[in-house]
């Protein structure tokens, strides 16, 4: 029974599997310190750095092994380990980036790769912490962690914590077979690209129940909570609580259009705050806490000011004026992200703010 587990679980289990080793001491960068993420429970899976990884199906993953040598389907599917030394990728010293054999997921990059002397291509870190998943592996009378592709479940190797020497203490122990290389400067095919992204910036009150709810929308890919719309740079929260910046308390949405449209972000936005509210927001009161769009375009500010325009027109804001201000690119100026604990607030401390359904 091979079952994926979570990046937090592999690291436990490579902590436990080599305790009384060489244990690492791993820094502020390593991908062990990565915080959790709320996703959106229906949609594509996409990684932090904006490619998609839709676990494939068993036809997919069929289709795409006919293109494998015996050797790389014994490697990739069974399982199977190439002898030491013998890899073709093992002394390649070149900048680019290692790519899944099966489906093309960007795995490792050259920056995290080094000599670990132990004959197969070894990397600290993954390219991005959600292309690589972890599997408890007990065969061979040895407990190890299994690495799998994440979108393709092609088998990779094996994760440890014997490496003190790198950033992060971990070696990645990758076969040759399981990965394809391509270099720095030559075009990647469109399975290596990440997808084409879309940004937009919504203010409805205090950031964090504003960033969970966008993270629960399907073609979200990232919400971040920051400031927008003031006049200070680089505001910290601590400043715009208590001084005058100028700026809202805001959340910058990156999506896939392709997924979800600019409107029906808006919608969203309008379902989940209450627009008539005047710089407050429930029991948050103050400038910050007002309800603003800030359009990253021309075309973005021209939707949403049509959109509230339509949206005061229907018998439910009959009775009642909605103050959400649209702010045009040139006056939102810049967006900057709050400080790292007012991010992914409520999915570090449980809980997670409900969708009101439609009226
Ligand atoms: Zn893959």
């Amino acid at each position: 029974m091979r079952t994926v587990v979570a990046f937090s679980v592999a690291l436990a289990m490579v902590a436990a599997v080599l305790s009384g080793s060489v244990r690492a001491n791993p820094g502020d960068d390593s991908p062990m310190t990565q915080a959790p993420r709320t996703r959106p429970k229906e949609g594509p899976v996409y990684s932090r750095s904006a490619f998609d990884v839709t676990p494939l199906s068993e036809a997919r993953v069929s289709e795409l092994a006919k293109s494998l040598t015996p050797e790389e389907a014994h490697v990739i599917l069974r399982q199977g380990t190439e002898r030491p030394f013998c890899g073709t990728l093992l002394d390649n010293k070149k900048e680019g980036v290692y790519v899944c054999r099966l489906c093309g997921l960007p795995l490792f990059s050259s920056e995290s790769k080094f000599n670990s002397g132990t004959g197969w291509p070894s990397f600290f870190a993954p390219y991005d912490v959600d292309h690589v998943a972890y599997i408890r592996d007990e065969s061979h009378g040895m407990e190890r962690v299994e690495i799998v592709c994440a979108r393709c479940e092609g088998h990779l190797g094996h994760v440890f914590n014997d490496a003190p020497q790198t950033k992060t203490g971990l070696r990645y122990c990758l076969n040759s077979a399981s990965l394809s290389f391509i270099e720095k400067g030559t075009e990647a095919p469109a399975a290596s690209r990440p997808i084409e992204t879309a940004t937009a910036c919504f203010a409805g009150g205090c950031f964090w129940g504003v960033e969970d709810r966008f993270q629960q929308v399907a073609g979200v890919i990232d919400a971040v909570s920051g400031f927008q719309g003031g006049w200070v740079k680089d505001p910290t929260y601590k400043q715009v609580c208590f001084e005058e910046t100028g700026h809202a308390e805001a959340v910058r949405v990156v999506y896939d259009p392709k997924v979800v449209s600019y409107e029906e972000l808006l919608a969203f936005f309008f379902r989940v705050h209450d627009p008539t509210q005047l710089n407050r927001q429930g029991p948050d009161v103050g400038v910050q806490y007002r309800s603003a769009i800030f359009a990253a375009n021309a075309e973005q500010a021209k939707a949403a000011k049509e959109f509230v325009e339509r949206l005061q027109q229907t018998p439910k804001f009959a009775q009642r004026r909605i103050v959400t201000q649209v702010v045009g690119p040139e006056a939102a100026g810049e967006f900057y992200p709050a400080e790292e604990y007012h991010q992914d607030y409520h999915a570090k401390h449980g809980g997670s703010c409900v969708i009101p359904s439609d009226e």
